[in-house]
Parts: structure tokens; sequence; C-alpha cells
């Protein structure tokens, strides 16, 4: 069992309240795929300029967290009813994915449901423990 932290974004909080990441999460599918059983430690909300996540992922480390997530519509945007990679809420996602496996050392992973076609989800840091091997 993978412990999760998620972190999303603050210009989405008021429209979504991550039914599709959740769902994801529990039936490790999307996002979650590789991880033979998932359970979430914790949420938290990014707010620009995103100075805080790295903070943020040490709690969540504390709380048991072993992989960090951040949310699909940081990268992608929803058009015609499917998700497309590009245009997501986010211009500097690399960078605080970056600082998040370096200053937390803890895996973070860009992605959780709804992921666009073709896209595989990217992996900062060492690969989240609790993996399927392929
Ligand atoms: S820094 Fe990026 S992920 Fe964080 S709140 Fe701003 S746009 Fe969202």
């Amino acid at each position: 069992m993978t412990q999760i932290g998620l972190i999303r974004c603050e210009k989405n909080e008021n429209r979504c309240p991550l039914t599709s990441c959740l769902r994801s999460l529990k039936t490790t599918t999307q996002g979650f795929a590789g991880y033979e059983a998932a359970e979430l430690v914790g949420v938290f909300t990014c707010r620009c300029p995103g100075s805080g996540v790295a903070d943020m992922a040490k709690i969540l480390k504390r709380k048991g967290a072993e992989a960090i997530h951040f949310c699909t519509c940081t990268f992608a945007h929803k058009e015609e009813g499917a998700w497309v990679e590009g245009r997501g809420f986010c211009k500097h996602l690399e960078n605080l994915l970056q600082q998040i496996a370096g200053e937390a050392d803890i895996p973070c992973v860009q992605g959780t449901a709804h992921l666009p076609a073709s896209y595989t989800p990217i992996t900062y840091g060492a690969a989240p423990a609790g993996q399927r091997s392929a």
C-alpha cells in the first residue's frame, strides 16, 4: 500500500472537489496506475507562486506519504470533453515538482486523474515505492 499526498492548485479549489483524483487513487488507475494499492495521506493547496510546496511535501512526508502527486489540471486542459496536454493552470510546474523532489526528498508525480491521451506520468525523483513492475 503506497501512501500518497496530493497537492492541488488554488486556481481550481472552488470548482473541483477532487472527485476524479480521489476515485483514480482509490482504484489505482490513471496517474496512480503504477501502484499495487494506494491510500491518501492528505491534501494541500498550492498558492501562487508556489513557494510553499516543498514545505507542504515535507509535512505530507512526515504524515507518511511516500509520493506526492500534482493534479492533472495544472498541466492539461479540457477541450471538447477530452483532456489535452498543455494550457494547464501552472506555468512553472516543472520547477515546483523539481523543488519537491529535491528539497523534500520524495518522489513527485505529475498527474492524477483524466490523463491526456498518450501522456505517461512524469516522476521527479526516485520511483515511488510500491509500484508494479513492468
Ligand atoms: S504556482 Fe502553479 S500550481 Fe501553484 S497555485 Fe500557482 S498556478 Fe497553481
